[in-house]
């Protein structure tokens, strides 16, 4: 896999867990913090308001006694007590004149002078002043400074404890609902005396009930915060989940795909690093495939591919992986005890799969690739599998192959000759070699074959067997025939125009051309272009075409020779010989493949059947060429046959053109 396309997949798989666990945690704090600050205010108003409530008190008292004064003290008594009395946070009053003597007092009262601080005076009423005064063991609760009552740093910490939920629920009532208290002497000034009012600040828990409700709905709020985060976490994880599952699942079988084949099969492979087990990757395809899918349809042809995995996915261990590559091809990951075992292994897959459907054969190619331990790039294993199974052919028959290094070669050279064809083409790197028909009885020089040669920049010179097969498979070969009887046109019209004895010369046509009807009107099109005569310019069918589509052929065939080419008929005897072609197809020239003339066992037999083929193409009115003749014997056989035209290395190996012409023209 590719690193970008690697990082790619890390990074759709990747789990965005933290900026939730982050958020989560962020709010979190967020939300204590304004808790906590919005019960410290809370609880910081309530003193203050409580505060000035009591300041207000006291002034009140003072008005009282001022009211009083003037009559019995009795009197005064009577309303300043009614009043302490109706008040739950006043407990005594008392009066002292500017000496500090005490003038009246509500009850037994002793303010404990000797034991008070004494704060600024703080302007509560616009007509008094109120000093509050603090015994030393509850200094710095309260503090007021301009105006303006503040709470020192004990008192916050004290209204913290205060404000505790669970000391608001837990609050008893033998403390008769105070959660906390503070006691204060506040001191205010009636002209020459001095009102002293024990103020008893109790902050009950109704006083803190809307403190508290508003807390716990804020708590309400964290807590459905919370559950929201909780929820929407575990959604991202079951996000994850399926993410991953919809990057790892094959979306023909619904099982594995290819990228957790390669890591799960990377995984096995590290695991194995040491080669405890033999591992061998498997390729795995259904032969005609695509003439299924034609026949029953694609969606059958898909759900073939469901049951063939299931198949598979059963047929292995644990040790073992399979997935699904494309068409109807699967890569499998397998261990082997020895190359016999790992055969009996595939035949009994293959059966498996056959058994698929009991009603047709099905067959099936594997390419093998045994693993080495500590090889672990899975596509490049797979790659060699593929390539093993590619140089099996199309036969439908059920087969195996092993990779070997010579395979990756023969890859790697396709590649190249594919990668430079068209630029060779351009740059005319493809060159006409000639080789020469001689006359079998006059030994004269009474034709030619144009073979072609490549003169590779940095390969040198190349042979046509080993990249005509793959022009063949490509394509490319219909540009390449075209380019040579351009050539061999262009060269015979110079010699034309030249005035020198020109022979026929034969290019060959390869059987990738009969696909096109027009085939003969094309090869008539070049021809013209140089105003050659059509019988100096002879086109060689191999044999093989005639098995493909025979009426294209014939009537190509036909048309060439009207046109007034010569057709002749290349490597007669090669592969699948027929002489009923022979009746069937009227052509000019039949040239006898070399391979009757090799191998000492063979000539014999060889010899008969070249004879009688002979002599049923005079019979037929064919002209014969002998292909391949290296030895003075052979060429004494061929004359006595009657043979017409010697091709080989005995007179002349396939030589440049300006070579042809010192040899032939001078003759
Ligand atoms: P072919 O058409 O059968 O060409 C004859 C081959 O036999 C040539 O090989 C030639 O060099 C070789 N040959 C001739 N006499 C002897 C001999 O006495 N002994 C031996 N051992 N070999 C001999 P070449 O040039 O290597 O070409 C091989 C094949 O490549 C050709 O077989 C032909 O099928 C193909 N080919 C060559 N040029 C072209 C082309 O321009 N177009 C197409 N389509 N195929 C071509
Ligand atoms: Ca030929
Ligand atoms: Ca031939």
């Amino acid at each position: 896999m590719s690193k970008r396309k690697d990082k790619r997949i890390k990074k759709l798989k990747k789990q965005r867990i933290w900026p939730s666990v982050v958020g989560l945690i962020i709010i979190m704090i967020l939300l204590t913090v304004i808790m906590a600050v919005a019960m410290a205010v809370g609880c910081v108003d309530i003193v203050q308001r409580k505060f000035v409530e009591s300041s207000n008190e006291s002034v009140k008292i003072a008005q009282l006694y001022e009211k009083y004064n003037d009559n019995n003290s009795e009197s005064i008594n009577d309303s300043v007590k009614t009043y302490v009395d109706m008040s739950g946070e006043i407990e005594k009053v008392g009066v002292l004149n500017s000496q500090g003597e005490k003038v009246w007092a509500s009850g037994e009262f002793r303010p404990a002078i000797d034991n008070i601080s004494e704060f600024d005076m703080l302007q509560i009423d616009k007509n008094y002043n109120v000093r509050v005064l603090v015994e030393e063991d509850l200094d710095g609760i309260l503090v007021y400074e301009n105006d303006k009552i503040t709470i020192s740093d004990n008192v916050f910490e004290k209204i913290e404890k205060v404000i505790t939920v669970d000391e608001a629920t837990f609050f008893s009532d033998s403390e008769t609902n105070v959660l906390t208290r503070v006691k204060l002497w506040m001191v205010v000034s009636v002209g020459e005396l001095e009102v002293f009012v024990l103020n008893d600040i109790k902050i009950l828990s109704r006083d803190l009930f809307m403190l508290i409700v508003s807390s716990m709905l804020f708590l309400l709020l964290i807590v459905v915060f919370c559950i929201y985060y909780v929820v929407s976490f575990v959604s991202v994880l079951v996000n994850i989940r399926r993410t991953n599952k919809i990057i790892y699942t094959d979306m023909i079988t619904g099982g594995d795909n290819w990228l957790h084949f390669v890591r799960s099969g990377t995984h096995l492979l590290k695991k194995n690093r040491k080669g405890k087990y033999n591992y061998a990757m498997l390729h795995l395809k259904m032969r005609k495939y695509r003439s299924f899918c034609t026949c029953f349809g694609v969606k059958e042809g898909e759900e073939l591919i469901e049951r063939f995995y299931g198949v598979l996915r059963k047929g292995l261990n644990k040790k073992e992986t399979v997935a699904h590559h494309e068409n109807a091809e699967f890569g499998l990951l397998v261990t082997y005890i020895d190359e016999q075992q790992l055969n009996m292994r595939i035949q009994e897959l293959e059966n498996a799969l056959d058994a698929v459907i009991p009603a047709m054969k099905l067959y099936f190619a594997v390419g093998v690739y045994k693993i080495t331990a500590g090889e672990m790039d899975v596509d490049q294993l797979y790659n060699n599998a593929v390539i093993a199974c590619e140089l099996l052919g199309e036969e439908a028959e059920n087969k195996t192959a092993f990779f070997d290094v010579e395979m990756n070669k023969q890859k790697l050279w396709e590649r190249r000759v594919e990668d430079d064809m068209d630029k060779a083409l351009a740059n005319k790197e493809f060159k006409v070699y000639l080789q020469p028909k001689i006359n079998a009885t006059q030994e004269q020089l009474a034709g030619a074959e144009a073979l072609v040669r490549w003169a590779h920049p940095a390969e040198g010179f190349i042979p046509p067997n080993k990249f005509i097969p793959i022009f063949e498979k490509n394509g490319f070969i219909l540009k390449l025939d075209d380019y040579m009887l351009e050539e061999i046109s262009r060269q015979q019209a110079q010699w034309i125009a030249q005035g020198r004895k020109v022979v026929p010369i034969s290019v060959n046509v390869s059987r990738a051309h009969f696909t096109r009807e027009d085939l003969a009107e094309h090869i008539s099109s070049i021809v013209d272009k140089y105003q050659v005569p059509h019988n100096v310019i002879e086109l060689e069918l191999t044999e093989s075409a005639f098995f493909d589509d025979k009426a294209v052929l014939l009537n190509t065939v036909k048309k060439l020779r009207d046109a007034g080419f010569i057709v002749s008929m290349d490597d007669f005897g090669a592969g699948y010989s027929s002489l009923n072609s022979l009746k069937e197809l009227q052509i000019d020239v039949l040239k006898i493949d070399a391979d009757f003339f090799r191998g000492a066992e063979a000539q014999e037999r060889g010899m008969l059947i070249v004879s009688e083929v002979i002599d049923l193409a005079k019979k037929l009115n064919m002209k014969i060429v002998a292909e391949g003749i290296e030895s003075r014997e052979q060429v004494d056989f061929l004359v006595e046959q009657e043979c017409d035209l010697i091709q080989g290395y005995f007179y002349a190996k396939p030589m440049p053109i300006y070579e042809f012409i010192q040899r032939y023209h001078s003759e």
